[in-house]
């Protein structure tokens, strides 16, 4: 017997629209659970131990599961590992891209141009490589998020190996894939790939606001792709 899917969106980041108390208030509207996620990091609000620390006894007040969400890789060192291993989740995209010597390409911004389609993928593909090797995740973001201008390309970039390269790696650590709201990805032939390959799902919205647990490319990929509770993600513990 299979059951309908859990209701939680894992992917909400709290801001002066959206703050701990409207999203838990939210979340009980809808029905549902958030995952609250922060950046950590030198540039981020979470920057030592003792932010890391008291952002989560701030919302470990709350009926809402807590997550950090990093931007770049190599941030974990910065913090203890005991303390990482206290939040409920670390969920990480790979829409930051390391151009060395500390330039960084961010490729959902619209005023990027990137020329070579064929060099840009090769780079993408191993930093994505890199993350589902080496960094602690439990929740892939974003995957196979393209870059505006190459957005039409997707069906020809996202080739059978591409795709099979992160599904692999993913089912090799347990880490689960976001089905990404805001951005309408992955596409639905990928999901089906992942699904046969016994890969776990989330929903995110990446909401700062009152679209928080908005679901419906998620609920249409649920329903396209025949996903059960048994697809989705579940926390350690839970
Ligand atoms: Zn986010």
């Amino acid at each position: 017997m299979t059951t309908s899917t859990p209701m939680i969106d894992y992917h909400v980041h709290l801001s002066d629209d959206l703050t701990l108390e409207d999203a838990v208030a939210l979340a009980a509207e809808r029905k549902m659970k958030f995952g609250i996620v922060e950046h950590p990091g030198p540039d981020f609000k979470i920057k030592t131990d003792d932010d890391l620390q008291d952002y989560m006894t701030t919302l470990r007040r709350f009926p809402v599961f807590v997550g950090v969400q990093p931007m770049h890789i190599h941030w974990a060192p910065l913090f203890s590992p005991d303390l990482i291993a206290q939040l409920d989740y670390v969920l990480m995209d790979a829409d930051t891209i390391p151009l060395g010597e500390g330039q960084w390409l961010s490729i959902w911004r619209h005023d990027n141009f990137i020329e070579d389609m064929g060099a840009f993928m090769e780079r993408y593909m191993q930093h994505i490589v890199h993350i589902l090797t080496y960094e602690p995740i439990h929740i892939f973001a974003r995957p196979t998020y393209l870059p505006i201008n190459f957005a039409r390309h997707y069906d020809e970039l996202w080739t059978p190996e591409r795709m099979h390269t992160i599904i692999d790696l993913a089912r090799a650590r347990n880490i689960a894939l976001e089905i990404a709201e805001n951005v309408r990805v992955p596409s639905m032939e990928f999901i089906k790939l992942a699904k046969a390959a016994g890969i776990k799902f989330t929903f995110g919205t990446n909401a700062r606001n009152h679209n928080a647990g908005n679901l419906h490319y998620c609920l249409e990929m649920v329903e396209a792709c025949g996903l059960t509770a048994d697809d989705m993600f579940i926390l350690p513990g839970e």
